[in-house]
């Protein structure tokens, strides 16, 4: 995969639209153009204009006109890749951008592979790896918050949090490794408490940043949410409210039933996933007919749980249900909504007797709401946003995404930990180095500082072919 010699071409456009661009990069990508670029100003050669220019002429074949194009000229060191480039844009025809990749084959130029554009700017150092992984993440963006995360992340504000994490673990290792130098001597150069105020401080950001993970990743996947509910407390009857009222996506995933098919939808600018709740709407037995098991095996996989209840039934069932749901919740990183719904008709409790029913704990939060009329609608939809992001999107906070980081999070965070127990029992310095020097390996990994061939590979393959 690695060839940096070559000059790539390859659409970078993908269908549709009246104009596409194809981009090519490397050495001979101006000289390539040129050779098949008549410009309209027959004064004008490509070869001699400078970057950031635009040229207007035809592309021919032989003597064939392929089409009428604008020619963007990028001279090294400032472009996407770092290298000499050239967008092309011309009408966007499929025909016309196979014929002009063809004629640019036929001079010299090879086919891009998925990422290789990217993969050479991070080799020429025009950005990180987590950079580069956020182009990707970018371009999938569907919903605010993921296209907010995403930019903060090619912006760099995670890279400058590793790099600084970096420094103070390479002043760390330093000042033990100074010490091993010294070997018999036994002096310490560094203070014991201030290393392990610095693990500490780096310790915290790390295990913040990992548990950040479930949160980022939700957001850009969709936010899993549950509607669970006893049978006819009017879970179907919200969730169609709360599809037709906002920007409604339906995927279907192929090969399986009604069941499967998920329910997406962009509510203030974050995407949720409603989570199989089509599978809770059909019991048989009686465990089954409170809908306990199965609400319980779906809230396994939910970052979010509505749990309804009918304001006009006894609360026994609901009790037992929500007990339930309670002990899944607990510790698990998972927010759980209490929603009283029908409060349109007469309802069997006041709002405090039903919330002294079910013995609510303080801490619980709990909604009145119509899914029929829609009333309380609006607020539910605030305090779901409010409950996954107050802490965090509205923040400064990193918040990370990506399961490579994570886990090399997770390999710096266990380094870090054996550090300070390291210190604690008065280990010897070399062991100590050992595991410092692990940490900062791990934190290299996620800018790339240090990489292979493989993890290069597995992060470009998934990118689309152009970018
Ligand atoms: P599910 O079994 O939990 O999915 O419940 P459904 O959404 O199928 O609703 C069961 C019944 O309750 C239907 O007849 C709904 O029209 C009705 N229903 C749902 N929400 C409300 C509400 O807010 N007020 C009233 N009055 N009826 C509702």
């Amino acid at each position: 995969m690695l060839r940096t010699g070559e000059t790539i071409c390859s659409p970078a456009t993908s269908g549709g639209g009246a104009i596409a661009v194809i981009r090519m990069s490397g050495k001979d990508s101006i000289g390539i153009c040129s050779s098949v670029f008549f410009p309209f100003d027959i004064t004008a050669k490509l070869e001699e204009k400078p970057g950031f220019t635009i040229t207007y002429g035809e592309i021919r074949q032989e003597d064939e006109l392929i089409d009428d194009v604008l020619v963007s000229i990028f001279r090294a060191p400032h472009s996407y890749t770092g290298e000499d480039a050239v967008e092309i844009s011309c009408h966007a025809s499929p025909y016309i951008i196979q014929k002009i990749l063809e004629v640019l084959v036929s001079k010299g130029a090879v086919a891009a592979q998925p990422g290789e554009f990217t993969m050479r700017a991070f080799l020429n150092g025009k950005m990180d790896l987590s950079q580069a992984e956020a182009v990707a993440d970018l371009i999938a963006s569907e919903s605010r918050a993921a296209h907010r995360i995403a930019i903060e992340q090619l912006r760099g504000s995670f890279s400058d949090e590793i790099s600084k994490l970096r420094a103070d673990l390479l002043h760390f290792a330093s000042l033990i490794e100074l010490e091993l130098d010294f070997g018999e001597e036994d002096v310490e150069f560094a203070d014991r408490d201030e290393l392990r105020d610095l693990v500490n401080k780096v310790l915290k950001i790390t295990r913040d940043l990992s548990s950040s993970f479930s949160l980022g990743n939700a957001i850009k996947n969709g936010v899993p949410v549950v509607i669970a509910g006893l049978p006819n407390t009017g879970k179907s009857t919200l969730l169609n409210r709360l599809l037709k009222e906002e920007r409604a996506i339906v995927t279907e995933i192929p090969g399986t039933t009604r069941d499967a098919i998920e329910d997406v939808t962009v509510i203030d600018g974050i995407m949720y996933r409603f989570v199989d709740t089509a599978g809770l709407r059909e019991t048989g037995d009686i465990v089954e007919n409170l809908g306990i098991r199965k609400t319980l095996e779906k809230i396994m996989s939910a970052t979010v749980v509505l749990l309804l209840a009918d304001m006009n039934e006894g609360t026994a069932a609901m009790s037992a249900l929500l007990e339930g749901v309670r002990e899944q919740v607990t510790g698990q990183d998972k927010k759980l909504i209490i929603v009283a719904n029908k409060i349109d008709k007469d309802p069997l409790y006041n709002r405090d007797n039903f919330v002294s029913a079910l013995e609510m704990k303080p801490e619980e939060k709990v909604l009145f709401i119509s899914a029929l009329t829609g009333e309380g609608v609006e607020d539910l939809k605030q305090t779901l946003g409010e409950i996954l992001m107050n802490e965090r999107l509205s923040s400064e906070d990193v918040i990370i995404t990506n399961i490579r980081h994570y886990e090399a999070l997770v390999q710096v965070t266990e380094s870090l930990e054996r550090v300070l127990s390291g210190l604690e029992d008065k280990l010897p310095e070399d062991l100590i180095a050992i595991d410092v020097r692990q940490a900062i390996h791990y934190l290299g990994e996620i800018t790339g500082e240090i990489t292979t061939d493989e993890i290069l590979g597995n992060i470009f393959k998934n990118f689309c072919i152009g970018k």
